[in-house]
């Protein structure tokens, strides 16, 4: 496997030495042990401050998509109604994990470069009565970042589930779970955080802690063992100290910066990518400036090249970005400044490089 100095790929995002040092520490058995318990505690407690809640944060075994199917497995029921709001990949994505699951799914699906319209849904969601909407923050496939601050009253209005999909956002973006009247919302360790990809956390309003327990649901994704853990530290399953030992360890770094402090040098990165590509002549994907996210950056693929001969450039001269899925595949290329990546000498050097291969046409 080869390294690149220059990696701007969107997650999982470069892990800081001082966390990856918690990784080779030993501990002892999550199980027996209460201090596992007041990590599990204090992780928790760092994670709403992070995401303005005072709900319960369940931070779970697993990569980000684990945080999706356990919100969904864990309220809903094969029958249920799901309104899946989607501007991207990830948005589209739920519609087919609730087909998967037997959910009556109604996609309302915007453009890709684009954002969903609030009044639309509002309108959809008041024809289709979904016990669950689900909308993603960050379409990291797209770059893209949807205000969020409609959908709770909407949500409401429809007497529905809100579920968030902040995994690319959280951290790097501002994020106000209760402000926002977010019920479920899901984050993953790889991005803003900068960890592997190993552990995924779910916040929970009362409602949806109601809805949890009403549906009962059992599985290595449920959501249900959680209320009882996070107090008794009786976790359905052996839990990851290294990983929460990190967590604490990212957890420290994002407090001693300071979370203004973080939002703006995640802005600023995303705003020397955007001007930088802008010089080059490189075309945004999203239809608007107004529509980037501040933790990613999706750019059309330049007229004359193929995704494959621009990475392959790109990676002689150390440099790796990322590739795209789906409908974007190839035609749209991104930069994940987000978390440790959140740097203008990187986006820099990444920006710099992509000139010089530019210049320099096949
Ligand atoms: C990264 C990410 C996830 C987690 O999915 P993976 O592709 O498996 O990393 C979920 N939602 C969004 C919006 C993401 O960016």
């Amino acid at each position: 496997m080869e390294r690149y100095p220059v990696g701007l790929v969107p997650g999982p995002v470069r892990v800081p030495e001082a966390a990856a040092a918690r990784y080779v520490e030993d501990y002892g058995s999550p199980d027996l042990e209460g201090d596992f318990l007041s990590l599990y505690r204090s992780c928790e407690a760092g994670l709403a401050r992070l995401l303005h809640t005072e709900n319960p944060v369940a931070i779970q075994c697993g990569e980000g998509m684990l945080a999706l199917w356990g919100a969904l497995n864990s309220v809903l029921a094969p029958g249920d109604r799901l309104l899946a709001v989607s501007s991207g990949v990830f948005g589209s994505g739920f519609a087919e994990m609730g087909r998967a699951l037997g959910l009556e799914v109604r996609l309302l699906e915007f453009p890709f470069s684009r954002l969903p319209d609030p009044e639309e849904v509002r309108q959809e969601a008041l024809r289709f009565r979904p016990r669950m909407m689900t909308v993603v923050h960050c379409e990291t496939p797209s770059g893209t970042l949807t205000p969020l601050e409609d959908y709770g009253r909407i949500a409401r209005e429809a007497e529905a589930l809100l579920c968030v999909d902040f995994v690319a956002s959280a951290g790097g973006a501002p994020v106000r779970v209760d402000d926002w009247g977010i019920d479920l919302g899901l984050l993953g360790s790889q991005k803003c955080l900068s960890l592997p990809p190993d552990l995924c956390f779910t916040s929970l309003s009362p409602r949806a802690r109601e809805a949890v327990r009403l549906r009962g649901y059992q599985g290595y994704d449920a959501l249900a063992p959680f209320e009882e853990a996070r107090l008794t530290g009786a976790f359905p399953y052996t839990h990851h100290w290294r990983g929460l030992a990190a967590l604490r360890q990212a957890l420290d770094l994002y407090e001693e910066e300071g979370q203004e402090a973080v939002w703006s040098r995640h802005a600023r990165a995303a705003a020397r990518c955007r001007s930088r590509l802008a010089d080059l002549g490189v075309a945004l994907f999203p239809e608007e400036e107004a529509f980037c996210s501040p933790t990613v950056t999706a750019a059309r693929v330049p007229e004359g090249w193929t995704w494959e001969a621009l990475d392959g450039a790109l990676r002689r001269r150390g440099v790796v970005l990322g590739g795209n899925y789906g409908p974007l595949a190839g035609k749209v290329f991104r930069f994940g400044h987000m978390g440790t990546q959140a740097s203008l000498p990187l986006v820099d050097r990444a920006l710099d490089a992509l000139g010089e291969v530019l210049a320099k046409r096949p």
